[in-house]
């Protein structure tokens, strides 16, 4: 594939996603490749945050776990996303689908509104160098007759136990050290990290507690024997008790009952250099993530100055930067005129793939006796994928699938999936054009 086509696929190289400059060249650790067999009780595939954090939780409670990656830790959307940890997709409310879940959404709210909390709580406990900072995220206005609407979604997060405060125009001027906005709502919980050194720093935790981790060891088939499983890569095999697909979006034939068990969905994320340190603090200076009305994106200033701004693609533009680097330019020097003659450079541009369901909840698909494959954390994968990697872990140690937030079920029908991504681009270039004429960049 060129790189165009590894653009428009979301499969583009780690070396051009930001998080891994914004890393400075720190050292991660590295694993072998498989050569050989092994049996276990658990074979994870996958090393993006949903098995890295299984693979801990799992070993933490003694139960054996290996974990294969056919590429490195953090390939796929984990190590590419925009960062924020939240409870709730930028824009969005919760979706209704949620009492429909076990217990009316009760265990599942509980992993939404505790998310950022765990993520919290595995940095400080494994000390992950992942630039975590929990300062919350910022619904942004520049509209005084947004007011109301920012009232109404005040109240609704009120009502689901997550608390946001509404910050009148001189509160947001301080958070943001700008005085653009007339008023935000501060949603206190979440906030942002590197979710490529996160990923990383969840994988060398669970190999500290015993999980054995092998990268660049593609799964090649997962066959049954028995009550086994064989998890075949090209130079050896795993026998496992027990196989957990965490491919979500970068599933391949390997596992063909989820290649076309989700929509794909291509979002793409732009950063710039460093702002110099004289001038950056002064910029966001609460370091809460940023979300705008009218503007569907998550922007975010990371503790090394850089700012990065994520969303969907114009249509049939996925490998090209330029739109997303000049939207990102204007709204930044539309917002700190200090910038206005500062020079703003890209530093780089990648895309990535999500995992979607009509009704935007995770699935956990069962595929056979003991094979599941937990999917579609989409926006939240960084709190959700880290909380059902405990939950999973938690439900096979017990052998209690019932306790799970969700139900476990066969893999979903996704008709017209190659409508799917086009028709959400169509969808966000009419956001954003609709935001354009209520004047969100102005
Ligand atoms: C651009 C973008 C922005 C996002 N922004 C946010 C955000 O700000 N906040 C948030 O919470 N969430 C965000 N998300 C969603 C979040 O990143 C995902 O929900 C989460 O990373 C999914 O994790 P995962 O472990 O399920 O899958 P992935 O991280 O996609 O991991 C799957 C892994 O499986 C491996 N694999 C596939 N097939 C095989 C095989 N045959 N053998 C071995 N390994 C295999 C792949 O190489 C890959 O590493 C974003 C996603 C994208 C793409």
């Amino acid at each position: 594939m060129d790189d165009r086509a590894l653009y428009r696929t979301g499969r583009i190289g780690l070396e051009h996603v930001g998080w891994l400059k914004a890393m400075d060249g720190a050292s991660l650790p590295r694993y072998p490749s498989l050569e050989g067999d092994l049996s276990t009780d658990v074979a994870v595939v996958g090393g993006g945050l949903l098995g890295t954090s299984l693979a801990l939780h799992l070993a933490e409670r003694g139960v054996g776990v290996v974990l294969l990656e056919a590429r490195q830790i953090g390939f796929g959307a984990s190590g590419r996303n925009a960062g924020h940890v939240a409870t709730h997709v930028e824009g969005m409310r919760l979706p209704p689908g949620i009492k429909r879940l076990p217990e009316g959404g009760a265990r599942y709210m509980e992993l939404v509104r505790s998310g950022p909390a765990a993520v919290d709580q595995i940095v400080r406990r494994f000390d992950i160098a992942c630039n975590y900072t929990a300062n919350g995220h910022l619904i942004l206005t520049n509209r005084g007759d947004d007011l109301r609407h920012l009232e109404t979604e005040q109240r609704y997060w009120d009502s689901q136990g997550i608390t946001m405060v509404l910050l009148d125009a001189a509160a947001t001027e301080a958070a943001m050290g700008s005085l653009r906005f007339k008023a935000a709502l501060h949603q206190r919980s979440g906030g942002r990290i590197n979710p490529y050194a996160y990923t990383n720093g969840l994988a060398s935790a669970a190999a500290s507690v015993g999980a054995r981790i092998f990268t660049h060891s593609a799964v090649t088939s997962v066959r049954q024997r028995g009550e086994r499983w064989v998890v075949a890569t090209g130079s050896g095999n795993v026998l496992a008790h027990r196989v957990i697909a965490c491919t979500n979006a970068y599933v391949t034939e390997a596992i063909p009952a989820m290649t076309r068990a989700f929509y794909p969905g291509i979002p793409a994320i732009v950063s710039f250099k460093p702002v110099a340190a004289s001038l950056a603090d002064a910029l966001v200076p609460s370091g809460a993530t940023l979300s705008q009305l009218g503007l569907p994106a998550a922007v975010q200033k990371d503790v090394t100055g850089r700012f990065y701004f994520a969303s969907i693609p114009p249509l049939g533009r996925a490998a090209r930067s330029e739109p997303f680097a000049r939207t990102l330019g204007t709204w930044l020097r539309k917002t700190f005129p200090q910038l206005a003659s500062v020079p703003l450079e890209v530093e780089a541009y990648w895309s990535g793939r999500t995992a979607n369901t009509l009704d935007a909840l995770p699935r956990i698909h069962g595929i056979g006796p003991g094979f599941l494959a937990p999917i579609a954390c989409n926006g939240l994968g960084i709190t959700t994928c880290t909380q059902f990697g405990r939950v999973l872990a938690e439900a096979i140690h017990r052998d209690r699938y019932d306790e799970l937030p969700t139900r476990v079920t066969p893999p979903g029908r996704y008709p017209l999936r190659s409508l799917y991504d086009p028709a959400v681009g169509l969808m966000v270039s009419g956001m954003r054009l609709r935001g354009r004429m209520r004047g969100a960049l102005d």
